[in-house]
C-alpha cells in the first residue's frame, strides 16, 4: 500500500496528515495528487461520497500554492454553505504547519462585508458557493486575475441546484491560462456540456462504480432493540423459508454465537470464521456453495473468499463500522442478474449510521416492519402445502408400506388428513409464534403500526421567497429539500411555484428543520428564507405583485 510520503509532498503536509491519522492516500487520492503535483492538464474525477476528495484536490493545492503571496490562486467552488465551511476547515487542518496559508470561505445568508473584509485580508485559496462568488465578482469585490486553479466540487450538485449560469459566468471571468479540475460523484449530461466548453483536453480518473453491481439489490432495514436481533434473523428465515444467504456478524464471538443459536433452533446454518482451520473453513464452504448450508454465519473476512452467484439474502446481522464494508457485503447478492435483498438489522441509534451507509454508497434504504407470528405462519403454511402438491412420489419404493399406512390412518377422513399432515410440520410455528410480540421500535411522531400508508401523513404548507423569476421550478425545489434536509424521503405534496415566491407543503415533522435549514441556501445569489404559509393573511409576505396581477395565473403542479 502506498504512503503520501510517497508523492512527495512538503514535510509539513505530511506532518499534519500524520496528526490527523491519514495513513495510506484513498484510491482517488491516490490517483489523483501524484497528477495533479506534476501537471497543469484539466482533470475530471469521478468518486462516490466519502471517498476522500477533499483531500484528492485539496493537497496538492496546498503544495503547489506561493504562501508568500497575499491573493488567490486556487478558488473551489461546491454548492453550500456547509461544504464550504467544511473544506475550508479541511483545508486548514491539512496546512496546519504553515503559518502563511490563508483560506476564505465565502457564501450566501451571511454578511458579505465580512467576507470581503476577509478577503482584502489575503487568502491563497478561496472557497465559495458560486452564487456568492457570482455576486463579489459583479460587485469588483473578487479579483481572479492570480488564479491558477479551479475546482468545482460536487459539479452534478452545483448544476441540479441551479447554479448553471454562475458556473459560465464565473468560469469566463477566470485567466484561460487555469487549470480546471472538477469532481463529481455522477456524470450527468449538463456536466459535459460544461467539461467541454470550459476543460482543455481533460484526464479522466474515476474510482469503482461501486453501485453498479448492487443495482439489482433492493436495501431494507428493520429498528429493533439490540435484545432481539436474533429473533428478528429467526422471523427473517422463518418468512423466508428457501432463504439461502449469508448474515454478517462483526465479530467472531458472534458468529459462532448466532450460527449455534440457529443450529439448535433447527435451521441450515453453519458459522465461517478465523478461528476455523483452512480445511474446516474449505468444509463449510462447500456446503454452503451446494446448497446444504441456507444460511452462512460470517465474519466479513472470513466471507471474503466465497463467491456464489445465487444468494436471496444478505443480513446484517449488525452494521458494519466502516459504511464501505456495508457495499462489499450486500454486493454478494443481485449477482448475475438475478434480483437479492439486503437487510440490516439496527437498533434505534443507529439511523445516522445508516444514512452514512446510504450516502457512502450512494443507495437508498426502505425501512420495513418485522414480520409477525401471524404472517410468518401464513407464509410456511402455504410453502408447506405448495411443497406436498409438488413432492415426487416414488410409487414403487413406498408401495410396499402403503396398505399398513392406509390401514393406520383408516378413521381420518381426507380433511381430517389434511389437518393432521399440515400440522405435523406447522405445530411448531403455530407454538412458536402463538403469543409472539411485535418486536418492532416505533418512532412515537413519525410511525405508528400503521404507518405503511403515508397517505394521511400531515402536511405543513411552507413559504419560500423566491419563485419562477428567480428560474424556481418543482423538480430545483425537491433538490433543495432534498438538500436542506440531507433526507430524500421525505414527503412533498402539493408544490405552487408562483413568480415571486412559492407555496409548498411538507411532512410536518420535517416543517421546522426546513425553515431553519432553508437560509443556508441561495438561489442566484439571492438568500432564501422559508416560513409556515398563513393562509388567512396573504399579505403578510409582502409579495407586492402576486394578489395583485397573478391571482388567476397561479401555475399549479
Ligand atoms: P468526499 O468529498 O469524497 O465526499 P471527504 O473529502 O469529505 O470525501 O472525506 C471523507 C472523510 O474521509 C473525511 O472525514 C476525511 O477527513 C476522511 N479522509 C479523507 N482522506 C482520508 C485518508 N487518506 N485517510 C483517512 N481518512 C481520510
Ligand atoms: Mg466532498
Amino acid at each position: 500500500m502506498i504512503s503520501f510520503f510517497e508523492f512527495g509532498l512538503s514535510p509539513a503536509i505530511l506532518e499534519a496528515l500524520e496528526k490527523l491519522g491519514f495513513q495510506h492516500p484513498t484510491p482517488i487520492q491516490a490517483l489523483a495528487i501524484p497528477q495533479l503535483l506534476e501537471s497543469n492538464q484539466d482533470l475530471i474525477a469521478l468518486a462516490q461520497t466519502g471517498t476522500g476528495k477533499t483531500a484528492a484536490y485539496g493537497l496538492p493545492i496546498i503544495h503547489r500554492i506561493d504562501a508568500s503571496k497575499k491573493l488567490p490562486q486556487a478558488i473551489i467552488l461546491s454548492p453550500t454553505r456547509e461544504l464550504c465551511v467544511q473544506i475550508a476547515k479541511d483545508l486548514e487542518s491539512y496546512a496546519a504547519n504553515m503559518p502563511d496559508f490563508k483560506v476564505v470561505a465565502i457564501y450566501g445568508g451571511a454578511s458579505m462585508d465580512n467576507q470581503i473584509k476577509a478577503l482584502q485580508a489575503g487568502a491563497q485559496i478561496i472557497v465559495g458557493t458560486p452564487g456568492r462568488v457570482g455576486d463579489l465578482l459583479n460587485r469588483k469585490r473578487l479579483k481572479l486575475q492570480g488564479i491558477e486553479r479551479i475546482v468545482l466540487d460536487e459539479a452534478d450538485e452545483m448544476l441540479s441546484m441551479g447554479f448553471k449560469d454562475d458556473l459560465d459566468f464565473i468560469l469566463s471571468a477566470i485567466p484561460t491560462e487555469k487549470q480546471t479540475l472538477l469532481f463529481s460523484a455522477t456524470m450527468p449530461k449538463e456536466i459535459q456540456t460544461i467539461t467541454k466548453k470550459y476543460m482543455k483536453a481533460p484526464i479522466e480518473l474515476s474510482v469503482g462504480k461501486k453501485n453498479s453491481a448492487t443495482e439489482q439489490v433492493e436495501h431494507l432495514y428493520y429498528v429493533v432493540h439490540a435484545k432481539d436481533r436474533y429473533e428478528v434473523l429467526k422471523r427473517i428465515a422463518d418468512i423466508n423459508p428457501k432463504i439461502y444467504g449469508i448474515v454478517f456478524c462483526r465479530t467472531r464471538k458472534d458468529t459462532k454465537e448466532v450460527a449455534k443459536r440457529l443450529m439448535g433452533d433447527s435451521y441450515n446454518a453453519d458459522a465461517l470464521h478465523g478461528d476455523l482451520t483452512q480445511s474446516q473453513r474449505d468444509e463449510v464452504m462447500d456446503r454452503f456453495r451446494k446448497g446444504q448450508i441456507q444460511l452462512l454465519v460470517a465474519t466479513d473476512v472470513a466471507a471474503r473468499g466465497l463467491d456464489v452467484n445465487n444468494l436471496t439474502h444478505v443480513i446484517n446481522y449488525d452494521l458494519p463500522d466502516e459504511a464501505e464494508v456495508y457495499t462489499h457485503r450486500s454486493g454478494r447478492t443481485g449477482r448475475a442478474g438475478k434480483k437479492g435483498i439486503s437487510i440490516a438489522i439496527i437498533h434505534s441509534r443507529e439511523t445516522s449510521k445508516l444514512r452514512r451507509v446510504e450516502k457512502v454508497s450512494g443507495i437508498t434504504f426502505e425501512r420495513v416492519m418485522v414480520p409477525d407470528g401471524k404472517e410468518i405462519c401464513t407464509k410456511q403454511l402455504y410453502s408447506l402445502v405448495d411443497k406436498v402438491e409438488k413432492v415426487v412420489v416414488d410409487e414403487a419404493t413406498i408401495a410396499p408400506f402403503l396398505p399398513a399406512i392406509y390401514q393406520k390412518l383408516e378413521w381420518l377422513d381426507r380433511e381430517q388428513l389434511i389437518k393432521h399432515f399440515v400440522s405435523v410440520e406447522f405445530n411448531r410455528f403455530l407454538a412458536y409464534y402463538k403469543d409472539s410480540r411485535d418486536v418492532n421500535i416505533y418512532d412515537t411522531k413519525k410511525e405508528s403500526k400503521s404507518a405503511s400508508g403515508k397517505k394521511d401523513m400531515p402536511m405543513t404548507r411552507i413559504h419560500l421567497n423566491v419563485g419562477s423569476k428567480r428560474k424556481l421550478n418543482p423538480l430545483k425545489l425537491l433538490s433543495l429539500v432534498n438538500e436542506a434536509l440531507d433526507n430524500n424521503q421525505v414527503q412533498v405534496g402539493k408544490i405552487e411555484v408562483l413568480r415571486n415566491f412559492t407555496f409548498f407543503e411538507i411532512e410536518s415533522d420535517f416543517a421546522e428543520a426546513m425553515i431553519r435549514e432553508i437560509p443556508h441556501f441561495e438561489i442566484d445569489g439571492f438568500p432564501l428564507h422559508a416560513q409556515v404559509a398563513e393562509q388567512s393573511k396573504p399579505g403578510s409576505y409582502q409579495e407586492e405583485d402576486f394578489f395583485r396581477k397573478n391571482r388567476n395565473r397561479k401555475k399549479k403542479y
